[in-house]
């Protein structure tokens, strides 16, 4: 990285900074010009590589309130601005370390990819519930929640967090545990991107087989909305090691639908794992199939040398959480698709041992919902305002694949009573609103009447 002594909008760049500055045109800028999705061109990039250069980062960022402030980790962000035009934009990327220690507890810098974490722990014949995709880094998914492969058997990846050391809005670097700062660890696990930049990650890792069942089917239903209900239904009573995701996107006029189903069995026996796909054999016309054993590692693998992140532009997403895929929701997501514009429509399976956990004991609060809709692209009116028809139909939201964003948009994604706890919270923890990329969450005011009121 170059040696930079010269100024960002007037104010020199600290000295302990001077070698982690990127500015346009220095060789390595190019590679914060774009996220997974996003395009962008940040005034100028620090990226440190201790903690310590976090905490004078923030310092730094605190000072330019006039200008964007992203966090980034992996990049994957659809929610959050962690790229910025004009502004700052503190990476962590570098902080990517994975250390397991004490059999099973794994510490992760905030910069590691799911699908390195994945690859670290399968010698030790451990994983960490994460997303579907190996390139989604960890600072931007254990901050939110984290639906992933073992989500109905495992829960939520914030459900294995044991700790975080958090650099909060005044610099300071925070532990963060179910013993200590309590009410910080509730505020990260949901809504931490509120609260500063987690720079380790603390988890308790849970077993996994050698290899775990993995099945795609590509269904031809004749009716999207009664297939929708039936995979809903099939996917609840099934057992918990089960979780899958549908993806599909709206059929050209004149050809069928085609609904790809991707299914884990957290289950090593090849024999088990075929009697549990057994009854979503049945709930269509299939195109294709086909089930293999492989190692959950394999389900995230990355290329060699890393992903490539090209993304130009700004993202369309939204996303809302269900109890269920009743005939009324359904209806809604028959009805999205068969518009004729172009999006992605994915339904990721939750439920299971996601509901272990009391609603209140993290900032996510929608632990009774089974299922999670997301669509990506669309954009046009007549899409738009069939979402917008399908919106109350939803329990809640996942923050992590809506763009949207504004006060009505936060009021979904959280229970009132979280979002009144997170607010005072916020004054607590980042009163002058440091941290605003992602979901602003506005600070209360008065934190102390809030706090007694809950
Ligand atoms: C292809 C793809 C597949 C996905 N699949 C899943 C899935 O299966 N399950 C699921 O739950 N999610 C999934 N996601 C969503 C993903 O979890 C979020 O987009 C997540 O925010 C990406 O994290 P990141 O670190 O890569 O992103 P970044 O763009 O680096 O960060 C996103 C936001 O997170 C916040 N943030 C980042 N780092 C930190 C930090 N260290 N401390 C505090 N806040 C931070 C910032 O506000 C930032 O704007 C998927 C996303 C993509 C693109």
């Amino acid at each position: 990285m170059p040696d930079h002594l010269y100024p960002f909008r007037g104010d020199p760049i600290p000295g302990a900074l001077a070698r982690r500055v990127l500015f346009p045109g220095d060789p390595g800028y190019p590679r914060y010009t774009s996220g997974y999705f996003r395009g962008a061109r940040p005034g100028v990039v620090v990226r440190p590589e201790s903690i310590a250069e976090v905490q004078e980062a923030v310092r730094f960022a605190a000072r330019h309130r006039d200008v964007p402030l992203g966090l980034l980790s992996g990049g994957h962000g659809l929610s959050g601005r962690s790229l910025n035009d004009d502004g700052i934009v503190i990476a962590v990327d570098a902080l990517n370390e994975i250390t397991v220690s004490d059999g099973n507890r794994v510490r992760v810098g905030p910069g590691a990819r799911w699908g390195e974490v994945a690859k670290a722990l399968a010698p030790h014949r451990l994983a960490i519930t994460a997303g579907d995709h190996g390139g989604v880094g960890v600072g931007g998914l254990a901050t939110t929640a984290g639906i992933g492969w073992f989500a109905r058997r495992r829960g939520l990846t914030i459900d294995h967090l044991r700790s975080v050391d958090v650099v909060t809005a005044d610099g300071e670097l925070v532990h963060a545990s179910a013993e200590e700062n309590t009410d910080l660890f509730w505020a990260v696990r949901g809504a931490g991107a509120n609260f500063g930049v987690v720079v380790s990650f603390e988890f308790e890792a849970h077993p996994v087989s050698e290899r775990v069942g993995f099945a795609m089917l590509a269904y031809v239903p004749d009716d999207v909305a009664a297939f929708l209900r039936a995979w809903g239904t099939t996917i609840e009573n099934a057992d918990p090691t089960v979780t899958g995701t549908l993806m599909v996107s709206p059929s050209r006029p004149g050809s069928p639908a085609v609904v790809q189903a991707l299914i884990v069995v957290d289950e090593h026996d090849p024999d088990t794992v075929v009697d549990r796909l057994q009854p979503f054999a049945a709930l269509a016309p299939m195109a294709d199939q086909s089930v293999r054993m492989v190692p959950y590692a394999a389900l995230l693998d990355l290329p060699a040398g890393g992903e490539q992140q090209h993304g130009q532009g700004e993202p369309r997403g939204h996303a809302g959480l269900v109890r269920h895929l009743s005939t009324d929701v359904a209806r809604g997501l028959a009805d999205l698709l068969a518009s004729r514009s172009s999006f992605i429509l994915s339904i990721r399976s939750a439920g299971g041992a996601v509901a272990d956990h009391p609603t209140d004991s993290a900032a996510y609060g929608w632990r009774d919902a089974n299922f999670l809709i997301a669509m990506l692209g669309g954009g046009t009116g007549e899409v738009e305002q069939r979402w917008a028809d399908l919106v109350p139909r939803f329990e809640g939201m996942y923050l992590s694949f809506e763009t949207d964003t504004g006060p009505d948009v936060l009021a979904r994604a959280f229970p009132a009573g979280h979002l009144r706890r997170l607010r005072a919270l916020k004054a607590t923890w980042d009163p002058t609103g440091l941290f605003r990329d992602n979901f602003f969450i506005a600070p209360d005011s008065d934190p102390a009447e809030l706090v007694a009121q809950l």
